[in-house]
């Protein structure tokens, strides 16, 4: 298996995607997130350093970031794994080529932001802990309004407002732009047009992850 950069905007179900991935194919899914909060309660030197920083306010530095992905991936013993949020930058991209082998792909979901703030606002969720979503056909409830699990009527979430969306996607591929120049030019980018079904679109992937 392909080890995995995954870059996707808001709301094109890079997590729906990293969970069949985590199922079907063993893959260990490392989000820059996850991996701050691991440091900071395992107590390690890094994670106390990490936990300071966060605690001033200030944005981890590029240099302990990669110190972290580094023992993470050498944890892992070589099973395949998926990294979700890292890299952000140009120059974090050029850090890791420095930890990685070749066997990598940068996937990039590809949405349009039409289809991203319909979906944003066609979603619906449950006080059971399922979700679902008006404006795709594979995840609309079955009868208007009620949860299939539970029955109970669904709810729509209050911060999906659309200016602010509009604003996160924007910064978003503004600061994707390098990345993706720079994967292109390597031949390691590739795009999947994710308006389409779950299954689909898990199809392409597996594709491109097994070649
Ligand atoms: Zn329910």
């Amino acid at each position: 298996m392909k080890n995995i950069i995954f870059i996707a905007p808001p709301a094109a179900g890079k997590g729906t995607q990293s969970n069949i991935l985590k199922e079907k194919y063993d893959y260990a899914h490392i989000s820059t997130g996850d991996m701050l909060r691991e440091a900071i309660n395992s107590g390690s030197k890094l994670g106390i350093d990490v936990k300071n920083i966060i605690d001033k306010g200030e944005l981890v530095s590029d240099e302990i970031i990669i110190k972290l992905v580094a023992e993470k991936l050498a944890s892992l013993k070589g099973k395949p794994f998926i990294l979700d949020g890292f890299p952000r930058t140009l120059n974090q991209a050029i850090a890791l080529e420095k930890i990685i082998d070749d066997n990598y792909v940068t996937i990039y979901l590809d949405l349009s932001e039409e289809e991203a703030i319909s979906r944003i606002t066609g979603r619906l969720t449950c006080s059971c802990g399922k979700s679902y979503n008006i404006n795709i056909d594979s995840l609309k409830p079955k009868i208007v309004g009620k949860c299939d699990a539970c029955g109970s009527n669904l709810i729509k979430r209050d911060d999906d407002n659309v200016d602010a969306f509009k604003i996160r996607f924007k910064t978003f591929l503004d600061n994707t732009e390098a990345l993706l120049d720079y994967y292109n030019s390597k031949n390691k980018l590739v795009k999947i047009d994710v308006n389409r079904e779950v299954s689909d679109i898990f199809n392409d992937i597996s594709g491109v992850v097994n070649d």
